[in-house]
C-alpha cells in the first residue's frame, strides 16, 4: 500500500510503498477512503508530543470501508487496557496505557489499516466519506469540550479551525451565543465563523461584545487562558481542548477569583464518539473540508501550520 511516513520529528513526511500488518485477534483491516488532518497531527510531525511510534503513519481521523463491507471510522483513541483505575470508573480517555491511532500506533495518511474493531465507529449514513472524516476528531473531541462548557449561554471560541467550525453549528443549535476569536487580522475565518452563527467575531486581542459564561480554546497558544478569564464573567469557565499548548504566561490571581475555573480535556471516550456522531446528522452539521491527495499531505500540513485551512483539511485516499 501507499502510505505517508515520519522518519523522525522536524522531517516532512515519505511517500513509501509498504505492507499492511496482518490484522491480529480482535482488529480489522479498512481499505481508507479519506482521513481529515488534525492539529495534532502538527504536534507529531513537528516533534511537540513525546514518543511517538517511529517510523510512524499518522492520521486519526479516518474513514474506511472493512472487509465485509461496513463503513467504518477510526478515531484517536486506539486502544485500552480496560483495567486500570481510570478505564474501570469510566474514564477510559486518561488509561495509563492507551495506545493513539497516528501517534503510538500507525494511522491513515494510507491506503489501508488495521484497526482494533472496539474502538471503530459505525459513520452516520448522509455524510460522503470526506465529509465525515472531521468528525472523528474536530467533532468529537471538541464535543467533549462543549460539555465541559456545561450550561454557558455565551460561548467564546478561540481559534476558529476545523473543532470550532463544527462546535459553533452544535452550539447555536444547543441555543448558545457565539463569540468567536481569531488570530488578530484574520477578516476571512472571522467572516467565516459569522456565517456559522456566531454573534461576534473578531480578533483574539480584542474584547468580545459581551461577557463570555464559558470559553473554550482550541488554538495552541498559553497566552490565551488569561485572555480568556479576562472575557469571562464570575464563575465561568475556560476549557483548552488541545493536547499541546505554550506555556501559560503568569497572570493575577484577580482573572481566577470569584469561581473561574480552567481544564483541559484529554482525549475521548467511546461514548463521546457514540454520542456525537448519533447527534451530528440531527443538527444537521455541515463540514467544510478543503481537500488534498494523500501524496499532497505535507501541503496540507503547511496549510494548517500556516493557518491557512478553511473548516478542516482532508486526505481524499480512495
Ligand atoms: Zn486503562
Ligand atoms: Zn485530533
Amino acid at each position: 500500500m501507499r502510505a505517508m511516513v515520519l522518519d523522525a520529528p522536524g522531517q516532512p513526511l515519505a511517500a513509501r510503498e509498504l505492507d499492511l500488518r496482518a490484522p491480529g485477534e480482535g482488529e480489522l483491516r479498512l481499505g481508507v477512503r479519506a482521513c481529515a488532518v488534525c492539529r495534532t497531527d502538527l504536534h507529531v510531525v513537528d516533534g511537540e508530543l513525546p514518543n511517538p511510534k517511529l517510523p510512524l503513519i499518522p492520521g486519526h481521523q479516518v474513514v474506511g470501508i472493512a472487509d465485509d463491507g461496513r463503513r467504518l471510522g477510526v478515531p484517536w483513541l486506539g486502544w485500552t487496557d480496560g483495567e486500570c483505575r481510570y478505564c474501570t470508573t469510566g474514564r477510559e480517555n486518561l488509561c495509563d496505557n492507551a495506545r493513539f491511532t497516528g501517534y503510538t500506533i500507525d494511522g491513515g495518511y494510507a491506503e489501508a489499516i488495521v484497526a482494533d474493531e472496539r474502538f471503530c465507529f459505525p459513520i452516520p449514513d448522509g455524510y460522503a466519506d470526506e465529509q465525515a472524516a472531521p468528525l472523528l476528531c474536530a467533532g468529537l473531541i471538541g464535543w467533549r469540550a462543549l460539555r465541559f462548557a456545561g450550561d454557558a449561554e455565551r460561548l467564546g471560541l478561540y481559534g476558529f479551525g476545523a473543532s470550532a467550525h463544527i462546535i459553533a453549528q452544535v452550539a447555536r443549535w444547543q441555543g448558545r451565543r457565539i463569540f468567536a476569536f481569531t488570530r488578530p487580522g484574520d477578516e476571512e475565518t472571522q467572516a467565516f465563523a459569522r456565517e456559522l452563527g456566531a454573534e461576534w467575531a473578531g480578533g483574539s486581542d480584542e474584547r468580545p461584545s459581551d461577557e463570555l459564561d464559558a470559553a473554550i480554546i482550541f488554538a495552541p497558544v498559553g497566552a490565551l487562558v488569561p485572555a480568556a478569564l479576562a472575557a469571562t464573567a464570575k464563575g465561568g469557565v475556560v476549557v483548552c481542548a488541545g493536547i499541546h499548548m505554550s506555556d501559560i504566561p503568569s497572570f493575577p490571581y484577580e482573572l481566577l477569583w470569584n469561581e473561574r475555573s480552567v481544564v483541559s480535556v484529554a482525549n475521548l471516550t467511546r461514548q463521546d464518539g457514540a454520542e456525537f456522531l448519533a447527534l451530528a446528522p440531527h443538527v444537521p452539521v455541515r463540514t467544510e473540508v478543503q481537500l488534498y491527495e494523500l501524496a499532497d499531505a505535507n501541503d496540507a500540513l503547511a496549510a494548517l501550520r500556516e493557518g491557512r485551512v478553511r473548516g478542516s483539511a482532508v486526505l481524499r485516499v480512495a
